[in-house]
């Protein structure tokens, strides 16, 4: 057995993947706790006395930055308080269970739990919902509708922060997809650690620099419960070419993953680039890019039996609106894909398009 390169004296047991370190069990946890709490630290994450509430769906990233934070709160005295915050978007089968494991998680930290479903916010569960629109453009209604539904939660819980498990292949992803999109206005945020929900209250991504293999491996030898069961909705989406490009470079070289992420922090856009103003939602009052929220739009094809309204760049889904709800929709509507970052869903094989 090759001894632990921490020079501790003891074996190593495992190769971590993103410094190519043979390291024991002990050394890794260190390793990996270290650099989360750099990430949390250097970045001026958290003011002292918060309350942080931590978007939780029961799979491995939010398992695991519910652990991680809790540890580091008590090891730092960073006097946070932590709460869990869930969405019940109502598919049987899937979120009904994974629930079950996020109310695990409570009582395993310790953590108080609130759980928002869509049916109670919007009037539709997701299975009712994609019986409605069938499983094409069924993420971009559960995409749309989870950001805000955690924007409500969160202000709901009084928070100064919402934590999201966004991890390191995460960001780089959405860096590669942001490109081959041309989507400057994402571009230019999906590499920010805190970014502005409209609301006030800031979205933080602590294991921003964390690799989604070492989150497994931490998970796995520190025997946390987690949920990783796919979504039965899941689609084979866009998001799913980006991760196995990267998944092919990364075996070429792992640093790939930090690379895409340092160039996505280093890129700026030009002063013209067009690029949306969060404002407020003029129907619902949340934070929005357009007069009229997506989630609002969306809701009201539903409910007005045209469920097509507003998915994709259509001057219809407008004309359709303001002739039927007569309100006026500033600009085209959004590229319904990549529209949650709120890393709340399944996404084990990376097809949900709304990671
Ligand atoms: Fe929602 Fe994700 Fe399932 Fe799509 S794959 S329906 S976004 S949970």
């Amino acid at each position: 057995m090759k001894p632990c390169t921490a020079k501790c004296g003891r074996s190593a047991i495992l190769k971590r993947p993103k410094t190519g370190d043979t390291l024991c069990k002990e050394c890794f946890f260190q390793a990996f706790e270290n650099e989360i709490h750099f990430t949390i630290t250097r970045s001026n994450m958290f003011t002292p006395g918060s309350t942080v509430a931590i978007a939780a769906s029961g799979g491995k990233d939010s398992t695991v930055l519910a652990y991680v934070l809790k540890k580091l709160n008590t090891k730092y005295n960073y006097k946070l308080n932590l709460v869990l915050l869930s969405i019940d978007e109502g598919i049987t089968g899937y979120r009904d269970d994974s629930l079950e494991t996020v109310k695990q998680n409570r009582d395993d930290y310790e953590m108080p739990l609130k759980i928002l479903s869509y049916k109670d916010l919007y009037g539709w569960t997701m299975d009712e919902i994609v019986a409605a629109v069938g499983k094409k453009n069924n993420c971009t209604f559960c995409g749309v509708f989870r950001r805000q539904a955690l924007d409500r939660g969160a202000i709901q819980l009084a928070v100064n922060y919402l934590a999201t498990g966004h991890n390191a292949d995460d960001i780089a992803e959405t860096v590669l997809m942001n490109i081959l999109r041309g989507d400057l206005a994402r571009l230019k945020r999906c590499t920010s650690i805190i970014t502005d929900s409209g609301d006030g209250i800031p979205r933080v991504k602590p294991l921003k620099y964390t690799y989604e293999k070492e989150i497994v491996m931490y998970a796995y030898f520190q025997k946390l419960v987690y949920f990783s069961t796919e979504c039965i909705f899941a689609p084979n989406a866009y998001r799913g070419h980006a991760r196995v490009l990267l998944k092919d470079l990364e075996k070429m070289d792992p640093a790939v993953i930090m690379n895409i992420i340092q160039s996505g922090e280093s890129l700026s856009v030009a002063e013209t680039a067009s690029l949306p103003k969060l404002t407020k939602c003029e129907r619902c009052g949340y934070g929005s890019s357009q007069n009229i929220c997506k989630a609002c739009v969306l809701l009201e094809g539903l409910n007005r039996g045209l469920p097509r309204l507003g998915i994709g760049k259509s001057s219809r889904a407008k004309k359709m609106l303001e002739a039927n709800v007569g309100v006026k929709v500033d600009g085209d509507t959004v590229n319904s894909a990549n529209t949650c970052d709120t890393r709340q869903c399944c996404s084990k094989n990376g097809s949900c398009q709304n990671k």
